[in-house]
């Protein structure tokens, strides 16, 4: 057998201890993993023993690129990059001496750690990382083992179909692979705080439906334009996307020529709630998620998400709620959205907003402001407008 390529072994995180569901876990994971890696080259990808392995079929493959965007796949806690040869101990030597050169010469101490799932391997794990110990300091003199603290650690893997060298693995994304969890709609602005909790929820294993509310032309194409690129963005860590843009022109005009200017932003809210509920119900999901943030603007108070929230039956899912402004933005900047979130175009929740919105609404006042409107005409001429654009 001949091993050309380096290949890529992706360990399985939370979904190992998922016990019957592990096997459905694992093949979503994979189905996941060849999705991503679809535009990058022809890989073979299978698994065994809680590993995704990904091996390239020919030389084409991108393999620096499929390596960072197997970071970037939920359910997956490391990614290392390792080197397959055949399943004896001269032919491992030899591929961790010469695939590991860089790193071999670099460094001033090493170890090798060897493990046997196949257990009918003639070397124990101790004698193979001796074995192949003492061949690496042979080939690299300047080198002095430490086993306790070594510079570098040579893993060897020895598996059913192939032995793996490899330096040790990069932590990967974590969380559950998508669509092991269900689905959801995320409400998603052009901030910071939404494309946050949509990968935080995503990383829980739920695939997204983004929606996006815009007030043309009190908004313009460009802050569509950001929301998609945002969803764009997403798509590294949530799979495929679909943002779902509902015209709210007519909705926020209504609002604010008949109703009480302090619950403009409340009711504004409560729409977006309902229109989300209808796409939810339409695909399948069983949650809204929002970026809300406790006590971060005046539609975030306990009170103002309660009387947000009384219009839906499904569960609204905040994720960022108890977080610091900081740490959301590390986060934002983690995921890669950042810089596109604070490009400086308008929202519509913005546009129109209260000079002094009641910080401490009640549900019983807001209903009555709320009984000037048509609100399942709204509601429905709204969802009928609706744009579904792929990410
Ligand atoms: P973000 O940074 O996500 O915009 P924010 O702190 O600015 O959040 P708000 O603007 O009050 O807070 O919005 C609260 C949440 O309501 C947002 O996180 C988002 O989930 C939803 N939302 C607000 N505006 C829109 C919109 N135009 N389209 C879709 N969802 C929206
Ligand atoms: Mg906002």
């Amino acid at each position: 057998m001949l091993f050309m390529n380096d290949m890529l072994l992706l360990k399985l995180g939370e979904v190992v201890l998922k016990g019957l569901n592990r096997r459905s876990f694992e093949d979503r994971l994979k189905a996941n993993t060849a999705r991503r890696l679809k535009n990058l080259g022809q890989f073979k990808i299978y698994s065994t023993q809680a590993t995704i392995y990904v091996e390239p079929l020919d030389d084409a493959a991108d393999m620096d690129a499929a390596f960072d965007a197997c970071l970037k796949i939920f359910g997956v806690s490391a990614v290392s990059r390792a080197m397959a040869c055949e399943k004896n101990e001269d032919a491992i030597s030899a591929a961790a001496i010469e695939y590991l050169r860089d790193r071999l010469t670099s460094v001033s101490s090493f170890k090798v750690e060897s493990k046997r799932s196949d257990k009918s391997f003639h070397l124990g794990s101790i004698q193979l990382s001796q074995y192949v110990g003492g061949m690496i300091s042979d080939a690299y003199p300047h080198l002095r083992v430490d086993v306790h603290t070594p510079e570098l650690t040579v893993n060897v893997e020895v598996r059913d179909y192939a032995a793996y060298v490899h330096a040790g693995g990069t932590p990967g994304a974590g969380g559950l692979p998508v669509g092991s969890g269900g689905r959801a709609v995320s409400l998603l602005s052009g901030g910071i705080d939404s494309p946050v909790s949509t990968y935080m929820i995503a990383k829980r294993g739920v695939s997204i439906i983004p929606v996006h509310f815009f007030s043309f032309p009190y908004t313009s194409q460009l802050a569509k334009e950001k929301v998609l690129k945002l969803a764009n963005i997403l798509t590294d860590w949530c799979g495929r996307l679909t943002v779902e843009l509902v015209p709210f022109t007519r909705i926020q005009e209504q609002i604010r020529d008949n109703c009480p200017e302090e619950y403009l932003t409340i009711i504004t809210r409560r729409f977006m709630m309902r229109i989300a509920q209808v796409i939810a119900d339409r695909n399948g999901c069983g949650a809204i998620v929002t970026g809300a943030n406790l006590g971060q603007v005046a539609s975030q108070t306990m009170e103002a998400i309660g009387v947000i929230e009384e219009c839906t039956r499904l569960p609204v899912l905040n994720p960022c709620i108890g977080m610091d402004k900081e740490d959301i933005i590390t986060l934002a900047r983690k995921i890669g959205t950042f810089d596109t979130s604070i490009l400086p175009y308008e929202d519509c929740c913005t546009v129109f907003t209260p000079r002094h919105p009641r910080t401490k609404p009640r549900l019983d006042a807001v209903l009555e402001a709320e009984a000037a409107l048509d609100i399942d005409t709204l509601v429905k001429e709204a969802v009928d407008g609706i744009e579904r654009i792929k990410a």
